[in-house]
């Protein structure tokens, strides 16, 4: 029996979901909004695996996996020159800003206002 798969945790869309790169027109790789997630947090924001798995509110070795096959979607894009789609994975966004979350959350914004509530785009 397949067990449910469980939600991750995401602080808002991507600004971007779709990049192509100038003279390659190779087929398209696609990542999911998880595997965006957590190229953000361990990437850019620095977080460790631990942290992310925390933030994301999954299994450290679920993170690792995620991880995996985010690198290998970017690795795919920079040396075959392949265009790149952010789209779909099981997830879901932040409803709050937690104190993890950085700038990137899109609650970010309600919480230095103290106000609550804003949509998501
Ligand atoms: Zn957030």
């Amino acid at each position: 029996m397949p067990r449910p798969r469980k939600h991750r945790r995401v602080c808002s869309h991507p600004r971007c979901t779709s990049f192509k790169p100038c003279g390659g027109d190779g087929q398209v790789v696609s990542m999911t909004l998880d595997e965006y997630e957590v190229i953000r947090l361990i990437d850019l924001e620095g977080l460790t695996q631990e942290q992310c798995s925390e933030q994301m509110e999954v299994a450290r070795t679920t993170v690792q996996a995620i991880y995996a096959s985010a690198r290998k979607a970017l690795a795919q894009c920079i040396v075959e020159g392949r265009p790149l789609q952010i789209e779909g994975g099981d997830v879901h966004f932040c409803e709050h800003h937690n104190p993890s979350c950085g700038k990137g959350c899109c609650r970010w914004r309600n919480s230095q206002s103290g106000n609550e509530g804003i949509n998501i785009e």
